[in-house]
């Protein structure tokens, strides 16, 4: 297998007893109690959990979306602990891709800006519009470039977000429900995109309540409740 991102067994992600807490008015809600957790480069990963059982929540604090009120996130060798607004958000798009259920496209740009928006805020400065329009047309939408979100249909617009989450070249990418909007063809399309990604060495993290999808995954890990319950490693 190429593996030309991967280097194997390096961690990528580290949680250390994170926790996240809200606090509403009287009472403190726990959605996050004390999670330990490393993220291994050229794993696929599938967090599992029912609804509410705190999935988004880590995920947005592992993709460096949202903070944790306790403990420490190491990401890519950076300590992402206590970073302001600019510092996470410069980070989080060097290192990170994501992939939403609501697919969250930008509604009056076409599929190649979309695309291209990441980039804008890379200090590089280099034009990747040919490398977007590269991965466009690996994902079958060559012919879309210029089609708005609203002229795609969904499995279509989670490929542009797919293309988007490529385009930086991420340390992870996770994606959160990615199926859950789609009809069950196009839902298999991304899951089949998704393997492929990671066969070609990408770490890819998927947070999902549906446990058919996260039977792709190598390793599973469930939780329940803001905890961790079990990690499992799909034995080869
Ligand atoms: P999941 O993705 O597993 O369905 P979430 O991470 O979205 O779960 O939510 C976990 C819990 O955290 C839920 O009980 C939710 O209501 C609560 N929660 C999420 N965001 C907030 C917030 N901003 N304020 C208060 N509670 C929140
Ligand atoms: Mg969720």
């Amino acid at each position: 297998m190429s593996t030309p991102k991967s280097k194997k067994s390096q961690a990528v992600l580290s949680l250390s007893h994170v926790s996240k807490v809200y606090n509403l008015g009287e009472e403190d809600l726990i959605v996050l109690g004390d999670i330990s957790v490393t993220i291994t480069s050229g794993e696929l990963v599938a967090i599992v959990g029912p609804s509410g059982s705190g999935k988004s929540t880590l995920m947005h604090i592992m993709g460096l979306l949202d903070q944790q009120t306790s403990g420490t996130v190491t990401l890519a060798g950076h300590d992402a602990s206590s970073l302001t607004e600019v510092e996470a958000s410069k980070l989080r798009n060097k290192y990170i891709g994501f992939i939403f259920q609501q697919f969250n496209l930008l509604s009056r740009t076409s599929a190649l800006e979309n695309v291209l928006l990441p980039t804008l805020y890379n200090e590089d400065g280099g034009d990747k519009s040919v490398y977007a329009k590269k991965l466009l047309t690996d994902l079958g939408l060559g012919e879309r470039l210029k089609n708005y979100p609203n002229q795609l249909s969904g499995g279509q617009q989670q490929r542009v977000a797919i293309a988007r989450a490529l385009i930086n070249d991420p340390a992870v990418i996770f994606a959160d429900e990615p199926t859950g909007n789609l009809d069950s063809k196009s839902g298999h399309e991304v899951v089949e995109i998704l393997k492929k990604l990671n066969a070609e060495g990408r770490t890819i993290v998927i947070v999902t309540h549906d446990l058919e999808l996260a039977k792709m995954a190598n390793r599973t890990i469930k939780i329940f409740d803001g905890n961790i319950v079990s990690d499992t490693q799909k034995k080869i």
